[in-house]
């Protein structure tokens, strides 16, 4: 089992890449030797003719076969390592993109993963002095949670177990223990925030410096703020940064105070940006995201493809901090739509709704057209004066082609987001995939 320390780690993040590639090539040696033991892996390595022990530069982590989301589906056994004796934790990943997938999490798994919270948090800014509430779910066999408030716990600060849910319990809490970070969904701080005024509180009074996200972006590419961003800024009176991380990936990343990215953990992962092809890309062109988490125990991945669009960069970060960055979200590769030969994500059509006001909810639904071109239906709900031709000329001149609007009115729009439950609103129907509305 690994020890991680704080300074170790940030000595690490404050030196030059060159010096520190010696050490993560050591490190995916040993991840690759380890991975090797999973029936999936062992099969993957012989018939490939990989020898961990031969890896001469990190860049010869590219000849080995990605690991496809498929490929964990139903058959998760064939990727955990250790017997079950040493598995202390079964995770669920979300299964938005597909079944849920067992994750077995050993003892160093999680200390490795309060490390990297650790790590994150530090970055952002917290310190030992803050006191954050933490309004998402810890149970429910969801990881996230309980990663962030293990890598508070571990940086010294002090956690508020908090919970998602009921806006007037969260006002409770920061009135009675005065946080000072709340981390959550973007949507759910935003319902928090509005209760607040209606009941008489002052968010932006509210002691809250920073506030840290998960889910949902709120950054554009260009690091400009998406309006949700800002409208949660404004309404706190306070920072933000956005985090990402998967069950699977046993890693995450926050945004630091540069808010440029969230900077890759030298000692915990390995990112790549591919191509359609399979190509690593240079540094800030956008493509998919391909993670090699290192050091883990129970269930190892090697150049998993996470099917999230966005960009990686290397350039030395004002935060001090040497290690390469990974831009906002951009969207799924599997929600990509084409659309008389344009490339669009469904993420960039909802920042353009967010930033018409008198949409109150919205959803897209995509279907194929006879020419392979997708059919892109954007439904809104509102209660205000706005005609569909006038969203279509908002969106026409954003994304360069126009698609069909609908105006509904706001509930028939929420009782679609929500049918299914699940921690987020649903807003993209593929019905190219056989989605049902
Ligand atoms: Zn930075």
């Amino acid at each position: 089992m690994t020890e991680y320390s704080l300074t170790e780690a940030l000595h690490l993040r404050e030196r030059h890449s060159e010096e520190v590639e010696q050490h993560r090539l050591e490190l995916l040696r040993k991840h690759l030797a380890h991975a090797a033991r999973a029936p999936y892996y062992k099969k993957l390595f012989e018939k490939n003719n990989i020898r961990p022990e031969e890896l001469s530069t990190l860049d010869d982590l590219q000849a080995i076969p990605f690991t496809d989301r498929q490929e964990l589906d139903g058959h998760g056994d064939l990727f955990q390592t250790v017997p079950d004796e040493q598995i202390v934790d079964l995770s669920l990943t979300s299964g938005t993109t597909g079944p849920p997938v067992k994750v077995p999490y050993t003892t160093g798994d999680l200390q490795r993963l309060a490390f990297n919270e650790t790590m994150a948090f530090w970055g952002a800014g917290i310190r030992p002095d803050d006191t954050c509430l933490i309004a998402v779910t810890l149970d429910r066999c969801f990881i996230a949670g309980l990663a962030y408030y293990n890598g508070l716990v571990q940086l010294g600060a002090r956690a508020i177990r908090s919970g998602p849910g009921q806006p007037a319990r969260q006002w409770e809490l920061i009135s009675m223990l005065r946080p000072t970070v709340i981390v959550g969904v973007p949507t759910f701080l935003l319902q928090v925030a509005k209760w607040g005024v209606d009941h008489g509180h002052d968010p932006s009074r509210a002691g809250i410096r920073l506030l840290v996200t998960i889910g949902e972006p709120i950054r554009r590419p260009d690091f400009s703020l998406t309006p949700l961003g800002q409208t949660l800024t404004d309404a706190w009176k306070c920072s933000i940064r956005g985090s990402y991380g998967a069950t699977e990936l046993e890693t995450g990343l926050t945004e630091c105070g540069a808010e440029k990215g969230g900077h890759i953990h030298p000692e915990l992962s390995i990112v790549e940006i591919i191509d359609d092809q399979g190509n690593v890309l240079p540094d800030g062109r956008r493509g998919e995201m391909v993670f090699t988490p290192l050091g883990v125990e129970g269930f190892p991945l090697i150049r998993f493809k996470t099917g999230d669009i966005t960009r990686k960069y290397t350039e030395e970060c004002s935060c001090g901090w040497k290690t390469a960055r990974i831009g906002p979200i951009e969207g799924r590769v599997s929600q990509r739509l084409k659309v008389k030969g344009t490339t669009i994500y469904p993420e960039t059509i909802f920042h353009v709704l967010q930033e018409i006001r008198q949409i109150d909810a919205s959803y897209i639904e995509v279907r194929s057209a006879y020419d392979l071109s997708d059919e892109i239906r954007v439904v809104v709900g509102s209660r205000a004066s706005i005609t569909e031709k006038e969203i279509g000329a908002l969106l026409q001149a954003r994304l360069r082609v126009r698609p069909e609007v609908s105006i509904l009115d706001t509930q028939e729009v929420h009782n679609v987001m929500f049918k299914e439950g699940g921690r987020k609103p649903k807003r993209f129907f593929d019905l190219r995939r056989g989605e049902e509305i």
